[in-house]
């Protein structure tokens, strides 16, 4: 089944032809435009007189990004790093490495960027999926200082410390590629405008008749159409779950969000975890943090922040826990908790 789908995707984006640009557009124009970048399909709409040069440039910035920043393409920076331990990085590297820096010490190591070894361990970059034995993962666990990560500022360097240490931004580097679309998007002069980067959304603006725009939620349930939706303006809404990348070992499901605390695959009450926030690159980044903090720390994380973000949670159980920041403008079939400041 998840083939036949692939197939219809692939079949789509080349009937569609992906992207055309250059014809001559007015203020009621609308631009639309699909693209496989970052192992993932990636939808970009946007309206108004120049959405068509934005949606160009849009397009050429995300696959600069993911040269820079794919661990699976051998000559990105960021592979040519965790080869050979150092490197000289570029602004976009460096500013991903700070901000994954400053995410982890805000989740208490939730995230961690220097998970990388312990995914390859697990086999997902080449999909050769083993269980790792406990040597490998305790050797991992060596790796993981973020202080033994070096950073030259002046020179744009950066060493590791530990030999084997290696970064991993797969889980940000989406939201940060949402963030740079908005910002050409706003510098061309579009006010409306919706990208959908395999799932992960971030809208500008409202939409052009000046209602809200409507971002259906992917439910981890197969056959289910979606979670719920959630109806917002100028904002990113980014989801985690183990649902998007997996591997099955006698009878059981390993999937690809990594709990540094135990080297195995986040293993808690919680399914999937949405991050609604202005901030793509903090609402990846978070999405995947409190997807491995688990229900009632994930929640208390929410409470100590919750002027940065709001939050839609759904346990293995189908309830749904929604922040009151955004309850009012969510709406599910599923059983619904509100979650109190
Ligand atoms: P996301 O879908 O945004 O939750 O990102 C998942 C991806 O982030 C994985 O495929 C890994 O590349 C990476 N990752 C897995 N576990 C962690 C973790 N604990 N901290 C940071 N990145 C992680
Ligand atoms: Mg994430």
């Amino acid at each position: 089944m998840k083939r036949i789908y692939t197939c219809f995707l692939i079949l789509v984006l080349l009937l569609c032809g992906g992207c055309s640009y250059g014809k001559t557009q007015n203020e009621n124009a609308s631009s639309s435009c699909d693209i496989f970048a970052m192992d993932t399909y990636m939808t970009l709409t946007a309206y108004g007189k120049n959405s068509d040069r934005a949606l160009e440039e849009a397009e050429n910035r995300i696959n600069e990004l993911d040269k820079k920043l794919s661990t699976g393409s051998p000559d990105s920076e960021i592979a040519l790093l965790n080869k050979n331990g150092s490197g000289k990085l570029s602004d976009d590297t460096l500013y991903l490495l700070d901000k994954s820096l400053e995410i982890s010490k805000e989740t208490n190591g939730a995230f961690l960027p220097t998970i990388y070894p312990l995914m390859e361990a697990w086999g997902f970059p080449t999909k050769d999926f083993k269980v790792p034995d406990d040597s490998v993962i305790e050797n991992c666990f060596s790796l993981f200082d973020t202080d033994l990560i070096n950073e030259n500022k002046k020179e744009g360097t950066v060493s590791f410390k530990k030999q084997g240490m290696k970064l991993d931004f797969g889980g940000i580097a989406k939201g940060y590629t949402s963030n740079e679309v908005i910002e050409i998007f706003k510098k061309s002069g579009i006010e409306n405008a919706i990208i959908n980067l395999g799932g992960n959304v971030q809208t500008l603006g409202k939409k052009p008749d000046g209602s809200l725009w409507r971002v259906a939620i992917q439910s981890p349930n197969e056959g289910d159409e979606y979670l719920g939706i959630l109806e917002i303006s100028d904002k990113a809404v980014i989801t985690s779950g183990g649902y998007e990348r997996y591997f099955e070992e006698n009878g059981v499901t390993y999937h690809h969000i990594i709990d540094p605390k135990t080297g195995y695959p986040a293993d808690n009450e919680l399914v999937s975890v949405t991050i609604v926030c202005d901030d793509g690159l903090l609402a990846d980044g978070l999405s995947t943090a409190l997807f491995v903090m688990g229900l009632d720390e994930a929640i208390q994380f929410w409470q100590n922040h919750s002027e940065m973000f709001d939050v839609i949670l759904m346990t293995k159980d189908n309830e749904i826990y929604v922040s009151d920041g955004i309850s009012d403008l969510f709406s599910t079939t599923y059983e619904m908790n509100v979650i109190e400041r």
